[in-house]
């Protein structure tokens, strides 16, 4: 039986004008920043790394002075990837699979612990990714510290089921970067677990429709965000949001399941 366990990759404070292109800049937000760990019969799947340990004790060393300020960190000291995985007895090489939903700081800063993992990745992400190397409109980290390390990245295309029994599917939900994906996980006794990632960072942006300001194309992402609340309105699948602290506050968080 395959389960899922929510882990905190970090906490940052931001301007919420960044999640909600209609508001207003000028009030704070804190946010959690999410893995998940889906323990399947065949190996265990991390889906995004979070944001690197090292960025906890200095931040601009490692975020650089601008990100620093745009997005505060407020994480406690296990609040990284591999303290994480601690709390459910793992360690980086019991990881089989290491899914990025993209390749922001925040979802692959701890990719460099996972060298005997598989990383999938979609290719136009990692294409994207390369090409814009200190691009900032891209909100790629422009040293690509985070991701340009030696590690067995495959590269995927689309829909992509890892196990090939359709309990672990990656999703593509391109937009928000030109190689997004999303996670559907059946678990339990069939139950459909979605996990966004950054295609929706909240319920209020599925609720009213709105896209956040840090996106790379707008009709992409609003056609995904479109067949995300399908899979919640029509399906009936649990949604997890990739970064609503309302939901972060309800969810059960390892070591305990979340499904
Ligand atoms: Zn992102």
């Amino acid at each position: 039986m395959t389960s899922v366990y929510a882990l905190c990759g970090g906490l940052i404070d931001l301007d919420r004008s960044g999640f909600f292109s209609d508001v207003v800049p000028g009030t704070r937000l804190t946010v959690p920043v999410i893995c998940f760990l889906i323990a399947h019969p065949r190996g265990h799947v991390l889906l995004d790394t979070g944001v690197h340990r090292a960025a906890i004790a200095d931040p601009v060393g490692r975020m650089g002075e601008r990100r620093a300020s745009l997005f505060r960190l407020r994480s406690a000291a296990t609040d990284e990837v591999v303290s994480q995985l601690a709390l459910l007895g793992l360690a980086p090489r019991d990881i089989r699979y290491v899914v990025n939903s993209h390749l922001h700081f925040d979802h692959c800063g701890g990719n460099e612990f996972f060298p005997e993992s598989a990383i999938l990745v979609q290719r136009a992400e990692m294409e994207a990714a390369r090409q814009v190397l200190g691009g900032a409109a891209m909100r790629y980290n422009p040293s690509a510290i985070d991701f340009d390390h030696p590690l067995d990245y495959r590269l995927v295309d689309g829909e992509h089921d890892v196990f090939g029994d359709g309990q672990v599917v990656l999703l593509p939900t391109y937009g928000h970067t030109p190689g997004h994906q999303s996670l559907l996980v059946r678990a339990g006794k069939g139950a459909e677990l979605v996990l966004t990632a950054d295609a929706c960072y909240t319920r209020e942006n599925m609720d009213r429709d709105v896209l956040p300001n840090v996106l790379w194309d707008p009709a992409e992402m609003s056609r995904s965000l479109a067949a995300l609340r399908d899979w919640r309105d029509r399906k009936g699948a649990t949604v997890i949001y990739g970064h609503d602290p309302g939901q972060w506050q309800t969810l059960r968080r390892a070591p305990a399941a979340l499904a």
